[in-house]
This record gives C-alpha cells, sequence and structure tokens, in this order.
C-alpha cells in the first residue's frame, strides 16, 4: 500500500507518502514539513485565523513536493489519509479539505486519522512495535497515558488535568524572555543551571494514578522570578538558567514517576510488561529521555522514542495511522467532518486540557 498523509491540525502543514508491503518494514518515502513559527512570532502563540490561511497556502506546494520526494503522482497511491481532529477546527478544514479535493480529482479512497493515534501508532511505523504496547504522548497540547490495543484500540490511564507540559516549557521560556519554541531554549540554559537550587512542586505525585498538573508550575516560577528581579532589579544570566534547570527537574520528576505508575497499573491488568514508547514534542528533551530510560531499567522494559522529526507533528504518521486503519476496513466517504475535539479513548470523559 501507498499512503498519501496530509496534517494541518496546528502550526505545522505537512504531507508525506509512506508504502508498506506486510512483512516487511514500513518506508517513509517522503516527509514534508512546513513551520509556521515565524508567522506567530509576534503573538505569543499560535492564532488559528493565521495557522488557518497559512495551512490553505501550503497544503497544495507540501503535497507536491512529498509526491516528488517519493517519485510518485497520484496515480500512483492507494488513498490519501488526512488528519481530521483533533485541532484549531480552521487548519483540519483545510486539510480535510484538500484531500477531499485529491480524492475527488483521483478517485482515491479517503481515510480521516485521529491526530493523537497518528502519534499514539508512530512505534508501529519506526519499530514495527506489536499491540499492546503503552504510550507517553506528551507535546505541547498533550500529555496523557494509553495503552495502545489495536489501530483503533487505545485505553487512557491518565493525563494531565490542566497545562500540557510542551506548553508549560513556552510560557516559561516566555516568561524568562526566551526564544520560541520554549522546549529546546528552556533545555539549554537548564544544561547551565543548578537543578537543586529553586524547589519547584511535584503536583498530584502524592494522589494515586496517572493523572498530572502542570499549571501550578508556571505559577512557581513566576513568583521566583518576580522575587529575584525585586532582588536585584533584573535577572542573573545564572538565576535564569538554574530557573530553567528547576523547572525541568520538576516536569522530568513527575513524567518519570507517573511513568513508573502507569507501568505498574498496566502490570497489575496483564503479567507481561509492555514496550514504553513516547511521542509528542517534549520527547525531544534529553533529560526527560534518560529519565524515562531509567525507569524502564527498572521495570527490565524497553524504551522506545522514535527519531524527533517523527515525534513532532508530520504527515508520515499520518499516512502511516490511515494504512492502519484502511487495513482494518475503515474508508471514508466525501462526508468526513473536521471535528475540533476527538478523544483516543472513546470510554475516556473529556477531559481538560488533554484533549484539545
Ligand atoms: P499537539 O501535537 O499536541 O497538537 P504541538 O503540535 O504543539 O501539539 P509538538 O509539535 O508535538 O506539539 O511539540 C511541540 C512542543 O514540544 C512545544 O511546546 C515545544 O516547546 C516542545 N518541545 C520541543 N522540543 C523540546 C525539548 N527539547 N524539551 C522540551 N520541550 C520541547
Ligand atoms: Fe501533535
Amino acid at each position: 500500500l501507498i499512503f498519501l498523509g496530509l496534517e494541518s491540525s496546528c502550526d505545522d502543514t505537512a504531507a508525506a507518502v509512506v508504502r508498506h508491503a506486510p512483512g516487511t518494514p514500513p518506508e517513509v518515502l517522503s516527509s514534508v514539513v512546513a513551520g509556521q513559527t515565524e508567522l506567530h512570532a509576534d503573538f505569543g502563540g499560535v492564532v488559528p485565523e493565521i495557522a488557518a490561511r497559512a495551512h490553505t497556502e501550503k497544503l497544495d506546494i507540501c503535497v507536491e513536493e512529498a509526491l516528488e520526494t517519493a517519485g510518485m503522482s497520484l496515480t500512483d497511491l492507494d488513498a490519501i489519509a488526512v488528519t481530521a481532529g483533533p485541532g484549531l477546527i480552521g487548519g483540519v478544514l483545510a486539510g480535510v479539505m484538500c484531500a477531499k479535493g485529491l480524492s475527488a480529482g483521483s478517485g482515491l479512497p479517503l481515510v480521516g486519522v485521529n491526530h493523537l493515534a497518528g502519534h499514539a501508532l508512530t512505534p508501529r511505523l519506526t519499530d514495527q512495535t506489536e499491540f499492546p504496547y503503552l504510550m507517553l504522548l506528551v507535546s505541547g497540547g498533550h500529555c496523557q497515558f494509553l495503552i495502545a490495543k489495536g489501530p483503533e484500540e487505545f485505553s487512557r490511564l491518565g493525563g494531565t488535568i490542566d497545562d500540557a507540559p510542551g506548553e508549560a516549557f513556552d510560557k516559561t521560556a516566555k516568561l524568562l524572555g526566551l526564544p520560541q519554541p520554549g522546549g529546546p531554549s528552556v533545555e539549554r540554559e537548564a544544561l547551565k543551571g543548578d537543578e537543586t537550587r529553586f524547589r519547584f512542586p511535584r503536583p498530584l505525585l502524592d494522589r494515586p494514578g496517572c493523572d498530572m498538573s502542570f499549571s501550578g508550575l508556571k505559577t512557581a516560577l513566576l513568583r521566583e522570578r518576580d522575587r529575584l528581579v525585586a532582588e536585584h532589579g533584573g535577572l542573573y544570566r545564572q538565576d535564569r538558567a538554574d530557573l530553567c534547570a528547576g523547572f525541568q527537574a520538576a516536569i522530568r520528576d513527575v513524567l518519570a514517576e507517573k511513568s513508573r505508575r502507569a507501568l505498574s497499573e498496566y502490570l497489575s491488568l496483564s503479567p507481561t510488561t509492555p514496550t514504553l514508547a513516547v511521542a509528542g514534542g517534549v520527547a525531544a528533551n534529553k533529560s526527560l529521555r534518560m529519565a524515562l530510560e531509567a525507569v524502564c531499567e527498572q521495570f527490565n522494559t524497553a524504551f522506545l522514542a522514535p527519531p524527533l522529526a517523527l515525534c513532532t507533528d508530520n504527515a508520515a504518521m499520518i499516512a502511516w495511522a490511515g494504512i492502519e486503519r484502511f487495513r482494518a476496513g475503515q474508508v471514508d466517504g466525501m462526508d468526513l467532518s473536521a471535528r475540533p475535539r476527538w478523544p483516543l479513548d472513546r470510554t475516556a470523559p473529556a477531559m481538560l486540557g488533554s484533549g484539545k
């Protein structure tokens, strides 16, 4: 099967071609990602209307480039997969419209994909991980533990009840005058800092289960920053590095401890320890990766972090999730709709901040 994938649910416009023959590893023939960071730079966050317009402008170009790099034309494809939610509705609509146009023009089947399923199925694209496995999805908009049981079967063990960690990294960078996206710039500063100087809260660790909370962390950081500024009339370089290190350590410790709980919870349901896979932009954080590796060592299980380009938003994961859905007999028609909210776990209550 050869699928074209389209992604436009947040601030990256992406198109990719993925090929898969049963019994062989899937191949990413092309993966084009056009970011919009500079378009939103002056606004301190993604502006939905600007994002939607940019997606509309860039989708065709990305598709053309993805096909050209893969050496394919539409007639070589088997279907078109597109993110149909969750996300910023204008962007999702732009992607769905583009996919419908391509499908109508070529007669190719259309497969709508849940963006979160795209992230959650990435370990199968990169490493052919067998179901079931445990997934920590940790990005700019999401943070949740999922048991992946099948292409469309996920159960949620818990997640953030307020902010996502990526969002917390971005806000912290903003508070400290560091460039966006916040994750990489805070991580860079943290390398020069002492993580023990400021002890930031690790919320909900005293409570059982896998739920997390990150909004208090930002308030605590703001308080320390204001105290330091009041003390010396500004922020010394070392203060900033120490704040970043302390902040990163708090996020890492919460995610590591909750991963331990998720693995234990899984073990209480099944006798075999699952692979723990991570996806989402925050999975790029080295301190977090090392902590999660250590957790997996304790549990004597495999830790899997896909290459960074496939951890952050991309269309290869959408093409792949489309292939998985298609194989499971799922195809959509021209009535495919864009969904701003779309929880992966149908049994889960809609959770604040974690389902977008
Ligand atoms: P979603 O996938 O939930 O719709 P998104 O598109 O914002 O949201 P991603 O593209 O997966 O998410 O990730 C972007 C987020 O990852 C940003 O918030 C960014 O700050 C964070 N991030 C990137 N690199 C790092 C890093 N090294 N350390 C921590 N966070 C990081
Ligand atoms: Fe994403």
